[in-house]
């Protein structure tokens, strides 16, 4: 028995804190986690999990319109979004009850309170309660960023979207990015009137060209408005209570919500970390070792506070790491190459690997196969919206080193061709592969 109160204390217990908490816990150590919102963190409470319950409900406006074309009698629907939200709201509600049992299970003990660093070895509850671990991991997960404009106090986040009285008839939306991109979708499908608002002229930087272009075409038609080039200049309220949006090079837009959708900050302010020596980088992250240690040896660190990969999987797979290395004995190291990645736009994307023009600068000679084609139920539903699969391939290897998929379902397909990607195989074993027909995946077995 150490002489510390626990051997881990975890402060955050969103994917990254809980995984590393639960598997800890299984390996017998003595854990204890602090989280002072809702356990379960972002991607249960406000992010992946109600986020992709709206995708679903916001695709019904689609189905029930393409319905008539398969036979069904469908009466004009309205939609409601009251239920929705309360219905997305109950469903967070029972996988919180859920994460917290997992807890429980493994005698994880749980601090429903805001915990601080107070020394290498020792945190602060919000009480003043000081307790000791032999280490500390922290998982506190990240934060919208809100740029400074006057007025940006009338905006709100992807914390708040979750929660709105009422579904906004127009909204403007700041950013680029997957938030902005996910949200102008939904909305959009709900009826609202979508401005996406970007600073630049890309949407979706990093992923590949060919296929944001895409989305952009279909956004367009679809009736989502973008403006690039125009930054924020401020916000104001009238007095009906919609707001004015002023944005540099254009004319001002007037909404019932401004949603800024400006990235993530690590959530490193205010934790104590600095005062114990823990070394951040330029964004604020914590810096850390392959073994997710940080520059106080006591100290690790796991999920978006350390801005590797913002990805829900990629923290629990860290969280998973941390625990096996440090009290199962299995040292371990994740593995950043060919992870996988979705935006839940209408349409969807997925993607795994090198982008076309990373290929090319990084390997030279490539080889790359497309297939644009529009899907078997959008014909029969006369809807003019056409999926686009894009392959990369090593020229000299045969390797298949990129895949880029936009289209129905493209982030399900990716999943599972993401294991042959993952697996270096060939373009020669995906031809050797038969066609599953009909489907749509079956394209990527044919591409020539
Ligand atoms: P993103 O990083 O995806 O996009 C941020 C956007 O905001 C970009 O268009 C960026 O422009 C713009 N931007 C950044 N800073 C400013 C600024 N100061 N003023 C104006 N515009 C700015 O962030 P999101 O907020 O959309 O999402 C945060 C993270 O959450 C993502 O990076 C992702 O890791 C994760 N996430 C993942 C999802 C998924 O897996 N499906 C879904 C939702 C979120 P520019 O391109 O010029 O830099």
């Amino acid at each position: 028995m150490s002489n510390f109160d626990y051997d881990l204390f975890v402060i955050g217990a969103g994917s990254g804190g809980v995984r590393a908490s639960r598997i800890a816990a299984s390996h017998g150590a003595r854990v204890a986690v602090a989280e002072d919102y809702r356990v379960g963190g972002t991607c249960v409470i406000r992010g992946c999990v109600p986020k992709k319950l709206l995708v679903y409900g916001a695709h019904f406006a689609e189905d029930l319109k393409d319905a008539r074309h398969f036979g069904w009698d469908v009466p004009d629907c309205k939609f409601d979004w009251d239920r929705l939200r309360d219905n997305v709201q109950a469903e967070v509600t029972r996988l919180e009850g859920l994460y917290g049992q997992t807890l429980e299970n493994h005698k994880v003990t749980v601090f429903k309170t805001r915990a601080t660093i107070a020394g290498p070895q020792k945190v602060r509850l919000a009480d003043g309660t000081e307790l000791t671990a032999e280490r500390i991991l922290v998982a506190t997960g990240g934060w919208p960023h809100v740029p400074e404009f006057p007025g940006s106090e009338h905006a709100i986040t992807s914390n708040e979207v979750f929660h709105l009285d009422k579904l906004p008839k127009r909204v403007v939306i700041a950013g680029g990015g997957y938030i902005a991109n996910e949200f102008a979708g939904i909305f959009n499908e709900f009826g609202s009137k979508v401005t996406i608002v970007n600073r630049g002229d890309t949407i979706l930087r990093g992923y590949d060209e060919q296929i944001r272009d895409r989305l952009l075409q279909i956004s367009m038609t679809k009736g989502i408005d973008f403006k690039f080039n125009a930054p924020f200049e401020k916000i104001v309220q009238n007095d009906d209570g919609t707001l004015t949006v002023h944005l540099g090079g254009c004319e001002p837009i007037v909404a019932d919500a401004v949603l800024v959708a400006a990235g993530r900050v690590p959530n490193t302010k205010g934790v104590g970390l600095e005062e114990v020596g823990v070394d951040l980088d330029d964004h604020g992250a914590i810096k850390v070792d392959e073994s997710n240690q940080s520059s106080v040896p006591s100290i690790y660190a796991v999920g978006d506070v350390t801005n590797r990969i913002q990805l829900t999987p990629v923290a629990i797979r860290e969280g998973q790491a941390f625990a096996d290395s440090v009290f199962g004995g299995k040292p371990t190291v994740v593995d950043y190459q060919n992870v996988p990645s979705a935006v839940f736009s209408h349409p969807p994307i997925g993607a795994v690997g090198m982008t076309e023009a990373e290929a090319r600068n990084k390997l030279g000679s490539i080889r790359v196969y497309t297939s644009d084609f529009r899907a078997m139920k959008n014909v029969l539903a006369g809807r003019n919206e056409r999926a686009l699969y894009k392959m990369v391939v090593n020229a000299a290897t045969d390797q298949v080193v990129g895949l880029h998929m936009i289209g129905p379902d493209a982030p399900e397909i990716l999943q599972a061709a993401a294991i042959a990607v993952k697996a270096g195989l060939t373009k020669a074993d995906f031809d050797n592969t038969v066609a599953l027909h009909p489907s749509m995946a079956e394209e990527l077995v044919l591409l020539k």
